[in-house]
């Protein structure tokens, strides 16, 4: 009998005991610890392979418990850009923490949540000029939305339509799901999930048809927003669009007055090539969430940004017309010392020249793989590069696919999660080029061994 077992008895039932005697704690390695008491994310219990153990992080690099290192080939889910335990980013979250750590946000305000919209609204585009804080990703879409619903509610008229992407990902709450996608990952939930008005994304070849679906869903429903991922959806497989059909559709949303909410909490902070995807852009979107890179990757926030004309809807006499939203957390103190600082490094010049060596060093590589056989498509945005790979056999294929991929990279030292078929790179900006050719040579014998297997 394998000793964790022996050992989960005590667990259980005598955690007393299990930490006075903490040789037996000692003993448990900490995959046997996890297993006992965690339940992680979008894994599947039954099939999971154990766990890595990560105990340290330098740069792009990440250490486990035997000494392995691994580069954070997607940036540890998007989130990270300036590489993993900054001096800079310690120092200054740090320092934060021995002044005011957090404090509470209603009736109350603080240094680091006003300088850091300033410092947003001086970077986002023109047209925003509100800062709303939450926590991660999710949130600063359900405020969107919630924003958009209201919106409408206080002007009194009766707008309950949204429209939002095939394909699209939005978060895991209840008012993202429902703009999601509806996929094997909500579907326990669909009948719960409010109405939306899915249209085909603009993909090039489709954008007729994206145009053509969204005048329709404006011109018959009574639709309050327009909800998007602007130029790369990342979740549903780092599909990309053009900037050009995503303008002309935001224009033909502000004929008709429809909100329009660009998801920018995987695109923002220099993830396509330009600090945020609107920037891509000569149309504006009215609201913009961000969260994911926000504080560098280092700390949880979100921030949901709007244009003053969605605020004003706000300011009545009537308090029924308040904005009733608010996070026990909303602009923790420390997570926003923490964009700050991240925003200190963005501002120096070597931030935009490391986003632009990787766009240059994505492109080549680009150049060098597309028609591969095994391939059935590349897509490359700024420090984005997705490879499509070809999947000839039926449903179950795609899983073992998927862990196949995973297991090869790792074996070689590098993290790649795929989604589904689709492996992708997108790493921290302080990843050096030796790293990078080194994670596209892997891929290279990867798809080189899937074909020579056939
Ligand atoms: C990751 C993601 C979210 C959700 O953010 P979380 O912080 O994971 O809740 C929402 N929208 C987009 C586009 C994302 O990529």
């Amino acid at each position: 009998m394998n000793s964790a077992f022996v050992y989960s008895y005590e667990f259980v039932f005598v955690d007393k005991i299990l930490i006075e005697n903490s040789d037996i704690y000692n003993r448990m390695s900490l995959e046997e610890r996890d297993k006992k008491v965690i339940w992680h994310p979008f894994t599947q219990i039954k099939a999971a392979p154990l766990p890595i153990p990560i105990v340290r992080g330098e740069g792009a690099y990440l250490f486990d418990d035997k000494g392995n290192r691994y580069i954070d080939g997607m940036a540890s889910w998007w989130v990270n850009v300036h590489g993993h335990a900054h001096p800079y980013l310690a120092k200054k979250i740090s320092e934060q923490l021995f002044t005011l750590e957090h404090a509470i946000f209603s009736g109350f305000t603080h240094e680091p949540a006003i300088e850091l919209a300033e410092r947003l609204l001086k970077r986002l585009p023109g047209n925003l000029s509100r800062i709303f804080y939450s926590d991660n990703g999710s949130t600063a879409v359900e405020v969107a939305l919630k924003m958009a619903f209201q919106y409408w509610s206080n002007k009194e008229q009766v707008r309950t339509k949204v429209i939002a992407f095939e394909n699209a990902y939005h978060g895991d709450t209840f008012g993202g799901m429902s703009v999601g996608a509806r996929n094997a990952f909500n579907m326990p939930f669909s009948k719960l999930l409010f109405d939306v008005i899915h249209i085909p994304v603009p993909v090039k070849g489709k954008e007729d048809e994206a145009k053509q679906a969204l005048k329709k869903a404006i011109s018959e429903n009574e639709v309050s927003a327009f909800i998007f991922e602007p130029l790369v959806q990342g979740a549903g497989g780092m599909v990309m669009y053009a900037a050009t059909v995503l303008d002309e559709m935001i224009a033909m949303c502000k004929e008709k007055n429809v909100i329009t909410i660009a998801d920018e909490v995987m695109t923002g902070f220099g993830r396509t090539g330009k600090f945020f995807a609107s920037d891509h852009l000569k149309q504006k979107a009215d609201i913009v969430c961000l969260s994911k890179g926000l504080t560098g990757g280092v700390m949880p926030l979100g921030v949901t940004a709007c244009a003053e004309f969605i605020y004003d809807a706000f300011i009545s006499d009537d308090k029924m017309k308040t904005f009733f939203h608010g996070h026990s957390y909303t602009a923790n103190t420390t997570a926003c010392s923490a964009a700050l600082a991240s925003l200190d490094l963005f501002d120096q010049p070597e931030a935009q020249s490391n986003i632009d060596r990787i766009t240059k060093k994505h492109e080549q590589f680009f150049q060098k793989i597309k028609g591969h056989p095994a391939l059935i498509d590349v897509r490359q945005l700024g420090t984005i590069i997705a490879f499509e790979i070809k999947n000839e056999e039926q449903t179950n294929y795609l899983n073992s696919l998927s862990e196949r991929i995973s297991s090869f990279f790792i074996a070689k030292g590098i993290i790649l999660r795929p989604l589904g078929n689709i492996v992708y790179v997108l790493p921290p900006y302080c990843i050096q080029d030796e790293d990078l050719d080194y994670i596209y040579n892997a891929i290279e014998l990867f798809l080189e061994e899937l074909s020579n297997r056939k």
